[in-house]
């Protein structure tokens, strides 16, 4: 058996189809992100301007977080020094998790040490739990979702994306008496679309489902008080379970769910990826407390990163360049080939400064690769024309224009 050949020949093939992944080196700059330091040439570290962060509203510099973050460090250390249940059952954990239950109108909450465990832990553990459960997935579910429904051993449907007919069809095909559980998102992270949650609410009340929100995109973004697209349509109440992640918009890391408290008790108690590993750090999570609260009562961020975006958009619309139609923050360019999205992306970085990240497949379908930009509050007007006047040199030279 010749072991480094098959390992070769898996990554000859990502190379031959133009998706073998390469990690940019960066540094970013506290007090001036999205300005960082890219480490690729040999000349030292290179300025760069960072247009794919999910660290979307820039409160990963905010002076509360970091402030809290070296409070936090200085009164209890570095680590939590344990699992939740032995030893790492820090009072910054009971507090965030009051927070968090708060924020989206539920009894209670959970962290975990990521959203993809949040996501992962929480379903293939509700499906074990629930005798027959047939779970219903939204067909561009993130990764997390897909590995816990698999994990949970349950029947699976996948319904047509945002497709409100095709997932009746099959609730309706189910036996009436069976468990049901609707897992979706409600921002779209590659497309920029939203979830008709309320919609997807009634046909759970029709066909007496539970429903599992992903609400890692929107969070922190959306809502008065930044509780998501659930907080800014008040649908909250509506949903069994609503999932977010620390380490996007709230700009630190780690994930949650929130829900009824029976249902938390359950997850805590029953899932692997929540009990057998060690908890947030305190200072982690001293962080993201800062960054929630600061949150729920400004809406600046929020309000900025709307006018960067709906301008951004507007910019590439009227240079003509290949916007997709997005109704969020989320500012996708599609190219539709991965060979000329690493191109492009190589051109914007080696030339302009630029640092957009390709997505390819499993990320997006083949054949949709793109360029996802995410402005946000500290991205100027002045960054986003250069940045415009920069694509639209690359898509002339590249010949693009009529390929698209
Ligand atoms: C990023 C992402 C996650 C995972 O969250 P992390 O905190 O980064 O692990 C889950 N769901 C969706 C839709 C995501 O885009």
């Amino acid at each position: 058996m010749d072991y480094s050949k098959i390992f070769n020949s898996a990554i000859d093939r990502l190379h031959e189809e133009g998706r073998y992944r390469v990690f940019i080196d960066i540094l970013r700059n506290k007090g001036a992100f999205p300005n960082a330091r890219c480490f690729a040439g040999h000349n030292g570290p290179k300025p760069i301007t960072v247009w794919c962060s999910n660290d979307y509203l820039a409160m990963g510099q905010h002076p509360k977080v970091i402030a809290a973050m070296e409070e936090a460090l200085y009164d209890v250390g570095a680590g939590s020094g344990g699992t939740r249940n032995i030893g790492g059952n820090t009072h910054y954990h009971v507090d965030l998790e009051a927070e968090l239950a708060d924020l989206h109108q539920k009894e209670a909450a959970l962290l975990f040490t990521s959203g993809y465990i949040s996501n992962e832990a929480t379903l293939a553990t509700l499906g074990k739990i629930l005798p027959g459960c047939v779970i219903f997935s939204d067909e561009l579910n993130h990764a997390s979702m897909i590995a816990g429904i698999r994990n949970s051993g349950c029947e699976k449907r996948v319904w047509r994306h945002n497709d409100l007919a095709h997932l009746e069809e099959l609730l309706a095909a189910e036996d009436s008496d069976a468990p049901k559980l609707i897992a979706f998102e409600s921002v779209y992270s590659m497309d920029g679309d939203v979830a008709p949650i309320h919609a997807i609410c009634d046909l759970a009340d029709k066909y007496n489902a539970l429903t599992y929100c992903d609400e890692v995109h929107a969070v922190g973004m959306y809502g008065p008080r930044g509780g998501g697209i659930t907080d800014r349509d008040a649908a909250a109440p509506r949903l069994t379970i609503i999932e977010g992640t620390l380490g996007k918009a709230f700009g630190v890391m780690g994930g949650y769910i929130a829900a009824d408290q029976v249902i938390v008790d359950v997850i805590r108690s029953y899932a692997p990826g929540f009990i057998f590993t060690t908890s947030l750090s305190p200072v982690l999570v001293a962080g993201v407390l800062a960054s929630v609260r600061h949150l729920k009562s400004s809406s600046e961020e929020r309000d900025a990163q709307q006018h960067a975006a709906a301008y951004l958009k507007q910019s590439f619309a009227d240079a003509g360049l290949p916007v997709m139609n997005s109704t969020t923050h989320i500012v996708p360019l599609m190219v539709g080939d991965p060979v000329r999205a690493k191109r492009i992306s190589d051109i914007l970085l080696a030339e302009y400064g630029v640092y957009v990240q390709p997505i390819n497949y499993p990320t997006v379908p083949r054949g949709t690769e793109r360029l996802r930009f995410t402005p946000g509050p500290a991205h100027t007007r002045e960054m986003m024309d250069e940045l415009t006047k920069a694509l639209t040199e690359i898509w002339d030279r590249l010949e693009l224009r009529k390929a698209a």
